[in-house]
């Protein structure tokens, strides 16, 4: 029989949340937290992306926020069972606002809040039109002149941007700008999207020949529209180009491919951008209230400048650039970098016949896919998973919940384990000389992700080829320089080469604001992306949340977005949620705007 006792627990609590909360009676709220609580806020409360740590935060942001939020109707979800494990009672919540509906989920120790998360499904009067309510389509009855589907579709491209202005520019047609532009046209905000590629997908079929996927599928669908149950496990970068093109299409987005920003100034007294574009060789004007750069975090190029560069007579590139391995059959390639595209790029080489040398001057974090996928990611995002009932929306959201002060405690049993598990493989490696870590406090690929963003391979083949030599590498070195024909490095070997493949990574997206806009605006904003977890490459202080993604920056009407296809498609909700409520014109006052630590 089902236990009905967490349900009990959980509802008492909710029922003590709602009247303090409906009284406004700030204390009373805050001594149902436990002492180490968290709140994480997605743009219900705060109107913003905030997490607030420890019942002082709770309580500061509350005495800001609680007057206008009016929250009410905490409840246990329609439909759901509260449950308990190890002392921890955890439910599905949901509950209103003044504005808005809101989801989120709750974890109860001793009886009072550890963690709550609380989540923006929908602003009240601005529902997206679904199921019961999804549009006709067809229009029923006899009217003169009346236009179709087609004609409605081909008057909106002739007149968005030309003689009608679209309230948001995304600059930047990746995957995140079209699962932005996605939700932002079922909640109506004429939108238009500026790609400088000719179409949607080309971001991922310009990659080097052998991409596919390094997460799986479960982890990547795009908003409304899975992938079907017979999409392969990896997409190959190809088959991912054709499904965002068909995507686009589908989804209806004002998709201007050839398109590429070349300037964009903002005006504080009219409150709106001008976004100089260059299409199909004209240049436009437009001139939206938001933009979003949705321009790649993985898509800004870090060039290394090494010494002989200009007088090597090879062939030169960064990682982002590469063609391949057909041009190089039997060249002697020379990859700078360990990480993921080192990786690929090198084994794709030796595949081909190419004798390829990886120089690796740090340390790299490998994990090998199926203990990654087993270990990592079976529980929210996998086959079994969604055997036993758990969706992607859920899966995104129990994610969502586990704060990223405590997220690394989460991660450091999984990848003691993975170690356990691969003990002889990276037994192997480290024997050929690769220089091995697991995250600075052993947490992992993913915390290293969320913290900088690089540093890590996840091995689809290639360290088996660096553990028995087939990739030849140098580790603990760096490039001195180059010659005509080869590459010298810091220890003083010299590697003779035809190929030299710079694989070292991409910059800080405000860059992309210092190109576009200024430089004056890209310090304003600050680093995108980093947790400030004080760890390689994300300095401190702490910030909670990543550094300006999907939420209000110091700039008005300037936006960030991207990341993976699961915070595409999962934060693209609360961008496009932030967006339409200012477009409407309802009160949106930021609590907790981000302070501005680092530049880049
Ligand atoms: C080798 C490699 C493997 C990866 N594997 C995975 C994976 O398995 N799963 C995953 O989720 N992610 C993966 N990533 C990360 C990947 O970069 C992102 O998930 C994805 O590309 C991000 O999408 P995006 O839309 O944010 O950016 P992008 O795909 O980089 O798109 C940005 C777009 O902006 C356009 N643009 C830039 N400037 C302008 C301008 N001025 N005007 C007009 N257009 C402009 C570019 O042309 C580009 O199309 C990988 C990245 C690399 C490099």
């Amino acid at each position: 029989m089902l236990d009905k006792a967490p349900n009990g627990k959980v509802s008492d609590l909710l029922n003590a949340l709602d009247k303090a909360l409906s009284a406004g009676e700030v204390e009373r709220t805050v001594d149902l937290f436990q002492t180490d609580c968290y709140w994480r806020d997605l743009v219900t409360f705060t109107w913003n992306i905030k997490t607030m740590e420890g019942k002082e935060q709770v309580r500061d942001m509350l005495k800001a926020r609680l007057a206008d939020t009016r929250p009410s109707n905490w409840k246990i979800a329609d439909g759901e069972d509260a449950s308990e494990a190890d002392g921890i009672t955890e439910s599905w919540i949901q509950f209103e606002t003044e504005a808005a509906r809101g989801f989120g989920h709750m974890r109860l120790k001793d009886g009072r809040i550890w963690t709550l998360l609380t989540t923006m499904s929908e602003l009240k009067g601005h529902e997206e039109r679904l199921g019961f309510d999804r549009p006709m389509g067809a229009k029923h009855g006899a009217e003169r002149n009346r236009t179709t589907w087609k004609e409605d579709r081909e008057a909106e491209a002739r007149e968005l941007g030309y003689s009608r202005q679209p309230y948001c520019v995304i600059v930047g047609g990746g995957q995140g700008g079209i699962a932005l532009a996605a939700r932002l046209r079922q909640l109506n905000v004429p939108t238009i999207i500026v790609e400088k590629n000719e179409r949607p997908g080309d971001s991922w079929r310009k990659r080097y020949k052998s991409l596919c996927l390094h997460d799986p599928v479960w982890y990547d669908h795009l908003p409304y529209l899975p992938f079907p149950r017979n999409w392969p496990v990896f997409s190959p970068k190809d088959k991912i180009g054709d499904w965002l093109e068909m995507y686009t299409k589908v989804m209806e987005l004002n998709y201007w491919g050839s398109t590429e920003c070349k300037k964009a100034t903002y005006d504080e007294n009219s409150r709106e951008w001008t976004v100089v574009v260059q299409r199909d060789g004209k240049e436009i004007v437009l001139k939206p209230k938001q933009l979003v750069l949705a321009t790649g975090m993985s898509a800004k190029p870090n060039m290394p400048k090494f010494e002989g560069m200009d007088i090597f007579k090879g062939d030169q590139h960064h990682s982002s650039q590469h063609p391949g391995p057909d041009k190089y059959k039997n060249s002697k390639a020379v990859v700078i970098g360990s990480n993921n595209s080192a990786h690929d790029i090198c084994a794709a080489l030796w595949e081909a016949g190419a004798d390829v040398t990886m120089v690796q001057r740090s340390s790299t974090h490998v994990v090998r896919s199926d203990s990654l996928m087993e270990l990592g990611l079976a529980a929210l995002y996998s086959e079994q998973a969604v055997q036993a009932g758990m969706t992607t929306a859920k899966a995104d959201l129990i994610f969502a919940s586990l704060p990223y002060k405590i997220l690394h405690e989460f991660q450091i049993p999984v990848y003691n384990a993975i170690r356990e598990r691969d003990a002889d493989y990276y037994k192997r490696l480290e024997k050929a000389g690769f220089l091995l870590d697991y995250g600075d406090d052993d947490s992992g690929l993913f915390m290293k992700y969320l913290r900088r963003g690089s540093g890590y391979y996840i091995d689809v083949g290639a360290s088996e080829l660096v553990a028995n030599g087939s990739i030849k590498l140098k580790s603990g070195v760096d490039v001195k320089k180059l010659t005509e024909h080869s590459v010298i490095l810091s220890d003083g070997t010299e590697l003779p080469a035809d190929l030299v493949v710079y694989a070292t990574g991409y910059g800080s997206m405000n860059g992309w604001a210092a190109d576009l806009i200024s430089k004056e605006v890209a310090d304003k904003v600050g680093k995108v992306w980093g947790l400030g977890s004080n760890t390689t490459k994300d300095p401190g202080p702490w910030e909670g949340e990543q550094r300006n993604m999907w939420k209000p920056t110091q700039q008005e009407g300037l936006w960030f977005h991207g990341g993976n296809l699961h915070q595409s498609r999962h934060y693209s909700q609360f961008l496009s949620l932030q967006l339409k409520a200012r477009m409407e014109g309802i009160p949106t006052p930021v609590y907790g705007l981000q302070n501005v630590h680092h530049l880049s």
